[in-house]
């Protein structure tokens, strides 16, 4: 086994370009081969590889591997792992750093079986600590950080995205070791014919928006006239994040009142929901409207860096030491005001 950093990475959806994930991998990676002191090779795997390689030709790999051809354009675990093996038995790396994508969380693990190394998903960050390669990711949602070394070679670790400043540099022509991987029938078995999404998730998750804006149950509940106001909550708060461009969250309590046959927000789904048995994304800062801030849902907001939330309630949970600044408001007279606010400033 050669003492090299390989960074592995598949091209997106574009069928030619890498996901910006790739590049904090590549980040994360090159720094680790810097500290060790060791050579940075590169692997790349999808229908074509060309215009990936030259966007990191500059990054000083020792050498760029690649397999490609339309049998590597969709995920698939069979080919993916087959490819991903290939590279590795070429570059016998030490340690592979790789986005944490869909499609790499599924092949990797098996290519570590196969080469009978060791992996780690859902890093939060590899360093090099006392000469040893050294990772982090958080467990228990996101209550126990785990710093872990191993002495499995290879080891492999998937990299989760916005954790790593991603690698820039400007696009120069590279050279590419092709390896050619026989795909037998049986690898093909599976086609992907297409994808399927939400229209609204689509819409409302925007991982890269620097505002996490959170709406609770109080939307769909009897407001101080006695009455419910839930097509005024869905127009205040589409109107926002359109305006803002911020990704909606949603509290347990709300995304759950569709299955209830309760008044709902039309566009919540539970792929919204944060928290505990939800999700906990990464943003610079956000803002929770009417939600009580219960410790089940504030652990979902680990990684929101600065909180604010807009709630009658004085004594709500966000007023006990959970967010930074707790506005005691209406949240439709807050949020008509900003809106009326983003609308003058466009
Ligand atoms: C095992 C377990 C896991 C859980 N996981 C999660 C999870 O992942 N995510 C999650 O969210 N919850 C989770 N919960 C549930 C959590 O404990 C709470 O029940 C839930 O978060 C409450 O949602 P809410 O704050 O939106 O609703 P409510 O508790 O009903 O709060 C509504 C709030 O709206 C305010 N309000 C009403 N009208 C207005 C207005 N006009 N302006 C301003 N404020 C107003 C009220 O003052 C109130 O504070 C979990 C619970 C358990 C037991």
């Amino acid at each position: 086994m050669s003492q090299t950093v390989l960074f592995l990475a598949h091209v997106d959806e574009s069928g030619s370009a890498l996901p910006r994930a790739a590049y904090e991998a590549l980040g994360a990676a090159l720094d680790v081969a810097k500290q060790l002191g060791r050579p940075l090779a590169i692997g790349l795997i999808g229908a074509q590889v060309e215009s990936a390689a030259n966007a990191v030709a500059a990054a000083g790999a020792q050498q760029i591997l690649a397999v490609s051809g339309p049998d590597f354009a969709s995920p698939r675990y069979a080919t993916d792992a087959a490819a991903a093996e290939a590279i590795c038995r070429a570059a016998t790396p030490e340690i592979v750093i790789a986005p944490a994508t869909s499609r790499f969380l599924r092949a990797l693990p098996g290519l570590a079986h196969r080469l009978k190394g060791c992996v780690d998903t859902h890093l939060t960050s590899i360093n090099v600590i006392e000469g040893k390669p050294t990772a982090t990711r958080w467990f228990y949602r996101q209550r126990l950080e785990a710093v872990i070394q191993r002495g499995a070679r290879p080891w492999i670790l998937l990299l989760d995205s916005g954790c790593h400043p991603a690698w820039t540099g400007t696009p120069a022509p590279a050279e590419v070791q092709a390896i050619t991987v026989p795909v037998p029938p049986e690898a093909k078995r599976t086609v992907v014919t297409g994808a399927r999404a939400p229209k609204s998730d689509a819409q409302t998750i925007r991982p890269d928006a620097k505002l996490l804006f959170v709406a609770g149950a109080g939307w769909t509940k009897k407001q101080p006239d006695g009455k419910t106001h839930v097509p005024e909550a869905e127009a205040l708060i589409l109107e926002f994040l359109r305006g803002s461009g911020a990704s909606l969250g949603g509290s347990k309590s709300l995304v759950d009142q569709s299955g209830e046959s309760q008044a709902v927000l039309g566009f919540m789904t539970h792929l919204n929901q944060v928290g505990q048995t939800g999700s906990t994304p990464r943003h610079p800062k956000g803002l929770s409207t009417c939600c009580h801030g219960e410790e089940p849902h504030v652990v979902g907001w680990r990684f929101i860096n600065e909180r604010r939330a807009v709630n009658l309630d004085p004594n709500c949970g966000w007023a006990r030491g959970k967010a930074d600044v707790l506005y005691v408001a209406d949240a439709f007279q807050v949020m008509a005001k900003l809106n009326e606010l983003l609308g003058a400033g466009s």
